[in-house]
């Protein structure tokens, strides 16, 4: 049995569930639908093999939300807390919100995305690039 590397959990704790795999590397998404998902400026979220992640509890209290076509928002359906981001176009894989986790990440952020849809009242770049949209975009000014 592979080592569990990350627990996770929502608000409410419905949703529980463990990670056997490193996290993919992770930015920081402004994007307008990212902005909605989370209600603040941006997200955080790590790519992970879907055979990797197991769920302890709570996998019947998440619903789906088609937030654009082809991704699917996955939140718990008691406390709201957003808990992953699917596409079918990529089955193997599904992208966690770092911020369920309850150990740590171990790893530091590398990059903003979608800065040209950025909240007005955020500035702060610090020492990351900043890309327009996707990171294999030009980068922003
Ligand atoms: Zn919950
Ligand atoms: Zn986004």
């Amino acid at each position: 049995m592979a080592d569990v590397l990350y627990r996770g959990s929502c608000m409410c704790g419905s949703v529980r569930f463990e990670i056997e795999a490193p996290l993919g590397p992770f930015g920081f998404c402004h994007c307008n639908t990212c902005r909605k998902a989370s209600g603040t400026a941006f997200t955080a979220n790590s790519s992970v093999p879907r055979d990797k992640v197991r769920f302890l509890n709570g996998e019947g209290t998440i619903r789906r939300y088609e937030s654009s076509p082809g991704t699917f928002r996955c939140f718990c359906s008691n406390c709201g807390s957003p808990v992953y981001k699917e596409s079918p176009s990529k089955p193997g894989v599904i992208r966690i919100r770092l911020g369920l986790l309850d150990t740590p990440v171990g790893d530091k952020p590398r990059a903003h995305t979608f800065w040209s849809e950025k909240a007005d009242w955020y500035e702060l770049k610090g020492d990351m690039p900043a890309y327009d949209t996707w990171i294999t975009e030009p980068k922003a000014k």
